[in-house]
């Protein structure tokens, strides 16, 4: 389904990607973990048409879609939820839900389609009234994710999801991320709490400074002792 391949890229002087390679196939989980400044966002930033890459190409569903933008890699399924809940605080959830469907869909569309995502996360429709800026840091990472899948992407990516959540809204969070794959959404996230990671994915890849450094079956790299000094920060 993605095909990412042989990514060199930076920023100004600073190349912080030096040839790294992704796979994603249909229905798949797929984590990226590794250190921090390893290049994890890098690489998601140019999967989803955010950052041009210096070499190497992104393929999705069998198009060569590196020099798309990324409104329009958005509108042909790919779809990247950045870190930070970016949602618009002064609108209610209801108003970024009908955002995240522009051009994606129209009436009765996007009624159904909010439907599914009060049905993934019934703690927004018990607030699709309330302004965002005053949702729970968890229930606005639920309003980021619903405003993406309003578009009904075919691949996710999630930029760390769960960062800065309480322990329960992580787990919130990961439990929904688990049934939308059910549902035959297929997702890549980068994840700096491992029991997420490895809870939601079922394949992952390392990066650490620019490069891929392993990559397998997350009971692979549950083991992986560059995986573990990753976790710590010590890598
Ligand atoms: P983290 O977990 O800390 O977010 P990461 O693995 O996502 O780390 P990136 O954010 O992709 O890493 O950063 C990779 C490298 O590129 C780092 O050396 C970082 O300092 C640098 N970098 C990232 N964004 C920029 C930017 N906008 N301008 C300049 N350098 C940047």
């Amino acid at each position: 389904m993605l095909h990412a391949e042989g990514i060199v890229a930076g920023y100004g002087a600073i190349e912080a990607l030096h040839g790294a390679d992704f796979t994603v196939a249909p229905h798949e989980a797929v984590a990226l973990v590794g250190p921090n400044g390893a290049g994890k966002s890098t690489l998601f930033g140019v999967i989803s048409g955010l950052l041009r890459p210096w070499n190497g190409k992104v393929v999705f569903d069998g198009q060569d879609v590196t020099r798309w933008s990324a409104e329009r890699r958005a509108l042909a399924g790919l779809t990247l939820v950045p870190e930070g809940r970016r949602v618009f605080a002064g609108l209610t959830s209801e108003e970024n839900l009908r955002l995240g469907a522009y051009r994606r869909a129209r009436g009765r569309d996007v009624t159904g389609r909010m439907a599914e995502v009060f049905d993934l996360f019934p703690r927004l429709a018990e607030r699709r009234r309330q302004r965002a800026g005053l949702l729970s840091g968890g229930e606005q990472q639920m309003l980021a994710i619903g405003r993406a899948l309003m578009g009904r992407p075919r691949l996710l990516l999630l930029d760390e999801p769960s960062l800065g959540l309480a322990p329960l809204a992580v787990r919130e969070v990961a439990d929904a991320l688990t049934q939308l794959v059910h549902t035959g959404v297929t997702i890549a996230l980068v994840e700096q709490n491992a029991a997420v990671a490895f809870g939601v994915a079922s394949r992952g890849y390392l990066l650490d400074r620019g490069q891929v450094v392993a990559d397998g079956s997350v009971d692979d790299l549950r083991d992986d002792v560059r995986v573990h000094a990753a976790y710590l920060g010590e890598a």
